[in-house]
């Protein structure tokens, strides 16, 4: 049976990252590359729900995330002037400062044996079908089993072998975040509803932090001057009287302090590998957060590939991999996407909004 013994993984985000840890648990040497220097300091939170946890857990990482993070297993929504509208407890969930997650993730696939170089990308790749010969930005080369593009939602290895169609489209809808203090309050996920429809939502990241997002909705794919972006988020909540977000933004110091980005989405039909190279994460789909769960997809797919490659030969084992993946993710995907198409109209959606959260939630929660 033909087996894989040595994989680049390219990409050392959350979905390279866990492959990097699931691969060298099992035996298989890992050499992952990114062409960021190092953990970034910046950043805001994550959102791990249970089923993340539970992929987490299945490779050793859980317990060091929980103890870096904010477990929470509430759900509170109020009004814009922080008036209770409801409540209900929640399974297990965790939210983490992304590069707390990173150094959980770095530290593991480093412990477990992983190779891990910073700042260096591929120059070119040659894929025979059978190895593929890879050579780096340093001009050093070297030959693999198998190549994981784990390289994100603008991935250059999608663009070179699955085509340009893949490229992300702007999904009208962009978000404003930043962090703040955790204040006593936090127990959980809140969300703060205006009477127009906008809303704030607030998760907590540690013990001592947590961070805040609010959505806009555009036509066209938004950019802003970066040294206004603080001004301009201040701007928008002005009508949100809730203490907790009073509080927060009066913890904004500088435009830094403050990130916006646009919804950029893509979704790869399977198969998602051509001869020896295979998507993972973001790079072969990339959903609207709404139902917080990119990150935990890509967590998800590393566990199966990861699965898959130990047990089986490498062509079924791909094949077997999409098979795996693809519907799950599609329906996460598809139900993330028509969230953010009903925030467009929050006041008319609101029932179908809270019907299909519900619905998707239940989902999501099932094993992968
Ligand atoms: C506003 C927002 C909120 C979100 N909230 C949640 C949430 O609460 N829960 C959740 O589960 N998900 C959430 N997500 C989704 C989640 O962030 C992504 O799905 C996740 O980061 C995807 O991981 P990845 O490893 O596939 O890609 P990435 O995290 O994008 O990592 C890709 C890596 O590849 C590297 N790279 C790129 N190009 C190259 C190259 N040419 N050579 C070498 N390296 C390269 C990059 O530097 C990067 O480190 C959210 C997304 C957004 C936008």
């Amino acid at each position: 049976m033909q087996k894989i013994n040595k994989v680049l993984i390219v990409g050392t985000g959350i979905g390279g990252g866990a492959l990097a840890c699931a691969l060298a648990d099992r035996g298989i040497e890992v050499h992952a590359i990114d062409n960021k220097p190092c953990i970034s300091a910046a950043g805001t939170g994550i959102c791990l729900l249970g089923n993340t946890l539970r992929a987490l857990d299945s490779i050793g990482l859980k317990s060091d995330c929980l103890e870096r993070g904010a477990p929470f297993h509430m759900f509170r929504e109020f009004d814009s002037t922080g008036s209770s509208i409801m409540a209900c407890p929640i399974g297990d969930n965790c939210g983490i400062k992304r590069p707390e997650l990173s150094h959980v993730l770095e530290s593991h696939a480093t412990r477990r044996g992983a190779i891990l170089s910073k700042n260096i990308s591929i120059e070119s790749v040659r894929d025979d079908g059978r190895a593929v010969l890879v050579r780096f930005t340093d001009g050093s080369e070297a030959e693999y089993d198998l190549l994981v593009a784990a390289d994100g939602a603008f991935s250059r290895l999608r663009d070179q072998f699955f085509g340009q169609e893949f490229r992300p489209r702007f999904a009208k809808q962009s978000v404003w975040r930043f962090n703040a203090r955790r204040p006593a309050s936090l127990d959980g996920f809140h969300i703060f509803r205006a009477a127009n429809g906008t809303a704030v939502g607030v998760l907590p990241t540690s013990a001592e932090s947590c961070y805040l997002f609010h959505m806009e909705n555009s036509q066209e794919h938004l950019r802003y001057p970066d040294d206004e972006l603080d001004g301009l988020l201040i701007e928008r909540l002005r009508s949100y009287d809730a203490p907790l977000i009073r509080d927060a933004l009066e913890q904004i110091k500088s435009p830094a302090d403050v990130l916006f980005r646009p919804f950029d989405i893509t979704l790869v039909p399977a198969p998602w590998h051509r001869n020896r190279i295979v998507l993972l994460g973001d790079a072969a789909h990339a959903p609207t957060p709404q139902l917080t769960s990119g990150g935990g997809m890509a967590v998800e797919d590393a566990v199966v590939l990861a699965q898959v490659l130990s047990d089986h030969p490498v062509d079924e084992a791909l094949n077997m991999y999409s098979q795996r993946r693809f519907d799950r993710v599609k329906r996460i995907f598809d139900a993330s996407y028509q969230l953010s198409v009903y925030e467009q109209n929050p006041l008319e959606n609101r029932e179908k909004s809270a019907k299909l959260l519900m619905e998707s939630y239940q989902f999501i929660a099932q094993p992968c």
